[in-house]
C-alpha cells in the first residue's frame, strides 16, 4: 500500500461545536478514506507505488502516466491535503505567535488582514476546492485551488489549509460557506502551522 489513511489526532467531537462530530465521521472515514484508497487501487502495480505522495504529486503530476493522471490528481491530492487538514486543526485558535505570526504580519499588515485574504479567496473559490496559506520560496501567500490540488503540485508548502467543499460543512452550515470560514479559526492549531512553517 502506498499511502495510509492519517488517524484523526482527536475525537469525533474534538471540535464541536465549530465544526459537528458527524461531520467529521462522515469526512474522515467516508471521504478522505475514499481518496486514499482510490489513489492506492490506481498506483497499484506501476512504478509510483510505495514512492512519496509529496514526490508523485510534484512539478504538476510530470511523473504521472497520462492514464492514471486524473485519478491521482483527484484521489493523491486529496489524500495530501486532507492528512495536513487534520493536524492543523485541533486547536484553539487565538492568534499565531514566534516567527509564524510575524511573517503573517509583515506579509499581510495584521493578523485579521490575513484572515479577510483567507476568506476572499475560499468563498471566492467557485465550487469546491480549497483556501490556503503557503510558503512559496521564502514568502506567504493566500491561494486558493480548485477540486483537491494541492499547493505541493506547484512548488508550494501548505502551511494552513480550509476546507470548501460542501462536504466539509454543509450539515451545519448549509449553503453558508462565509460562516464557516469565520469560525474555523476558532479550532486552528497554531502550534502545528508553526511548526510546519519552521520545517
Ligand atoms: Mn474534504
Amino acid at each position: 500500500m502506498s499511502v495510509e489513511v492519517e488517524a484523526l489526532p482527536y475525537a469525533y467531537d474534538a471540535l464541536e461545536p465549530t465544526i459537528d462530530k458527524q461531520t467529521m465521521e462522515l469526512h474522515h472515514d467516508k471521504h478522505y478514506a475514499t481518496y486514499v484508497s482510490k489513489y492506492n487501487d490506481a498506483v497499484a502495480g506501476t512504478e509510483l507505488e510505495g514512492k512519496p505522495l509529496v514526490e508523485v504529486l510534484s512539478n504538476n503530476l510530470a511523473g504521472v502516466p497520462d492514464n492514471i493522471k486524473t485519478t491521482v490528481r483527484n484521489n493523491g491530492g486529496g489524500a495530501i491535503n486532507h492528512a495536513l487538514f487534520w493536524q492543523i486543526m485541533g486547536g484553539k485558535g487565538g492568534t499565531p505567535s514566534g516567527s509564524l505570526g510575524q511573517a503573517i504580519n509583515s506579509t499581510f499588515g495584521s493578523f485579521d488582514a490575513f484572515k479577510a485574504e483567507v476568506k476572499k479567496a475560499a468563498t471566492g473559490q467557485f465550487g469546491s476546492g480549497w483556501a490556503w496559506l503557503v510558503k512559496d520560496g521564502s514568502s506567504l501567500k493566500v491561494i486558493a485551488t480548485a477540486n483537491q490540488d494541492s499547493p505541493h503540485m506547484t512548488g508550494m508548502t501548505p502551511i494552513l489549509g480550509i476546507d470548501v467543499w460542501e462536504h466539509a460543512y454543509y450539515l451545519k452550515y448549509n449553503n453558508r460557506r462565509p460562516d464557516y470560514v469565520d469560525a474555523f479559526w476558532d479550532v486552528v492549531n497554531w502550534d502545528k502551522c508553526q511548526e510546519i512553517y519552521s520545517s
